[in-house]
């Protein structure tokens, strides 16, 4: 079959994705190929906000200097600066897109979060994300040369003289596998919780982007900067629903099973210590008591404190019978985000020519070790923003590339070997790592992934072709975190600690 010729050709609907395509829409025609509904993303889930120096009293000198702390001399400093400085015009071009963000009077009401110096998130209650992603959409829609084929997953990247040209995508209920070209690709997949048996991330993230930009060549760094959020939420009939530190910083506290506040053990700082050291206390505790989870207790606040400051918190918590009055709420921590990712430049080039990514996938050098909060959402804005500028120059393709077969399993099987990855990453290459355990995922990822070729093919199915795609970021992750000789930010091996 003939592709389907476009300027350019987005992978993923999240922010990342769409702010590229409404971009791009102004220098050529948009095919935006996204797997699930338009909205299934962790865009859709964000919740805190999105960090810009709006106030007075802030500047991006300062959102600079934060960022630059919280990545503990990782971060690359002209990339920090490139985001900071054009975060105000990001919220800008939000709210000129429709975006309704809570106001103090007629200013931007501006939040607080860990790491930040001044309040300088841009919000909108506890569902940010959610509005974000609204505001995208709806302004895509408006958009008569964006095409968006929603059910439609990218299996491969195609390749033409050394160039990325397009994706071939299984489009469809039927199942029809069509190839899509296109001057410049961009690659906006998002993150890559799901090879963790704890995340916040939606079924989405699942390291697709990794593993179609390895496939192609494309350089990937940082991968062992994995982001863990101390407290979400432990219960059967709603894993990775995330409990905002917020509800610490108002005066939440963590207890064990006992009753203890167990944070005295570990930190002065207690429960609003960093969110990396938290959720290490936490899991000390869980590992020396056996135990499942902690418990986070609102008991002591005011509900109507709680009911105005967390209401999704608060609603969804009274859906599964808890009462943060009269309850204590199990959490665990889980796999939140990403810091690394596809090596970019500042224009969300990678080193495959016609091949771009931005957003979670993508490592712009950004957040270096640790990311500040809420400077996720920020930086997908910013650098697709930039990277459909770039694209824009890119010239015409002339080839019509074939997609090679691609190897499906059972959904069955596919299952099975999930589920090891889960274990082998959750066990060894976790929050707490050490060079022995370490070692123990790698042979379980080169296992799995030699079971995987293995096994007999089957018709298409994404479920197994997410599991590949799981197994091949994982094994970044563990690379990653082996060549590390140094504890630093969010990656932590007790084999390096200092006694
Ligand atoms: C619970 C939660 C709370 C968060 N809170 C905040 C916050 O307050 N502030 C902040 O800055 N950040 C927050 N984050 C992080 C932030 O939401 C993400 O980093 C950001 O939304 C990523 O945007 P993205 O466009 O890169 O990816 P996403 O929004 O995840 O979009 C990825 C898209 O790619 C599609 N896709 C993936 N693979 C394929 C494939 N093979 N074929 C076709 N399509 C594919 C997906 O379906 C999806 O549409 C939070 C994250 C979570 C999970």
């Amino acid at each position: 079959m003939n592709p389907s010729r476009y300027d350019f050709l987005v992978i993923g609907s999240g922010l990342a994705g769409l702010a590229f395509a409404l971009r791009a829409a102004e220098f050529g025609r948009v095919c935006v190929l996204t797997k699930g509904e338009v909205t299934d993303s962790n865009t859709s889930w964000a919740q805190g906000g999105i960090a810009a120096a709006m106030d007075e009293a802030d500047s991006w000198e300062l959102h600079e200097q934060d960022t630059l702390i919280a990545g503990a001399g990782l971060c690359d400093p002209e990339a920090v600066r490139f985001l900071v400085q054009r975060a105000p015009e990001a919220i800008e071009w939000l709210i000129g897109h429709g975006a309704r963000f809570d106001q103090n009077g007629s200013d931007l009401a501006l939040g607080r979060e860990g790491g930040h110096s001044r309040n300088r998130i841009v919000h909108h209650a506890d569902k940010t994300g959610w509005e974000i992603e609204r505001t995208v959409v709806a302004a895509v829609r408006q958009r008569g040369n964006i095409e968006v084929f929603q059910h439609s997953f990218v299996t491969q990247l195609l390749m033409a003289d050394g160039r990325c040209v397009g994706a071939e995508a299984v489009v469809g209920d039927d199942n029809e596998a069509r190839t899509f070209t296109a001057r410049a690709v961009m690659l906006a997949t998002g993150g890559c919780g799901r090879m963790y048996t704890h995340t916040t991330n939606p079924r989405v993230a699942t390291g697709d982007g990794i593993a179609l930009a390895s496939d192609v060549g494309a350089a990937v760094a940082g991968m062992e900067f994995m982001q863990f959020h101390p407290t979400t939420l432990y219960h059967p009939q709603m894993r990775s629903f995330l409990i905002t530190e917020a509800v610490r910083g108002a005066g939440g506290t963590l207890r064990n099973h006992l009753g203890r506040r167990f944070l005295f053990d570990y930190d002065d700082r207690l429960e609003l210590a960093p969110r990396d050291v938290v959720a290490r206390a936490i899991e000390a505790e869980m590992k020396k008591h056996e135990t499942w989870c902690v418990y986070l207790d609102m008991t002591h606040l005011r509900p109507e404190l709680i009911r105005h400051e967390f209401p999704t918190i608060y609603e969804r918590l009274r859906s599964i019978g808890l009462e943060v009055e009269k309850d204590w709420i199990p959490v665990v921590p889980a796999q939140h985000y990403s810091c690394g990712g596809v090596a970019t430049d500042l224009a969300g080039r990678t080193n495959v020519p016609g091949l771009y990514a931005a957003g979670e996938v993508a490592s712009t050098g950004v957040h270096g070790a640790n990311r500040l909060a809420s400077n996720s959402l920020l930086e997908a804005l910013v650098f697709a923003t930039a990277a459909a500028e770039a694209a824009k120059e890119e010239g015409p393709v002339e080839a019509s590339p074939t997609a090679t077969a691609t190897k499906c399993i059972s959904e069955a099987e596919s299952i099975r070997l999930r589920t090891s990855l889960r274990h082998a990453m959750t066990q060894h290459a976790g929050i707490v790592r050490n060079f022995a355990g370490l070692r123990d995922a790698q042979a379980s990822i080169d296992g799995l992934l030699s079971e995987f070729a293995k096994l007999p093919n089957a018709p298409f199915s994404s479920h197994p072709c997410e599991t590949r795609n799981l197994i091949l970021a994982a094994s970044h992750v563990v690379r990653g975190a082996l060549a590390r000789k140094e504890n630093v930010g969010l990656h932590f091996n007790e084999d390096l600690a200092v006694v």
